[in-house]
């Protein structure tokens, strides 16, 4: 996959921005594979071992539930929510 972020993108980041950015490329979010917690690494959807980039975009059963989709609603309902407020 190309990606088209150049140091300058990354440098204009918000520093939280940042830290999500590089910890989703290392798959170092929480996850039931890396969380340390659990002692299931498998996600409870399809039963494969959960990564990031499952939980993110490609777990096999979430994505034609349309979890995505919800999920991404949601946050720009909030966005949406504050915006109107302010
Ligand atoms: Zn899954």
């Amino acid at each position: 996959m190309q990606r088209s972020l150049t140091w300058k993108d990354i440098w204009q980041m918000a520093p939280l921005r940042i830290s999500f950015l590089i910890r989703s490329v290392y798959d170092l979010l929480p996850s039931n594979a890396n969380w340390g917690k659990k002692d299931d690494p498998t996600c409870p959807l399809c039963h494969s071992r959960q990564t990031t980039e499952r939980v993110l975009s490609s777990c096999k059963v979430a994505l034609p539930q349309r979890r995505y989709t919800w999920r991404h609603n949601r946050v720009l309902q909030e966005l949406a929510s504050v915006i109107s407020t302010e």
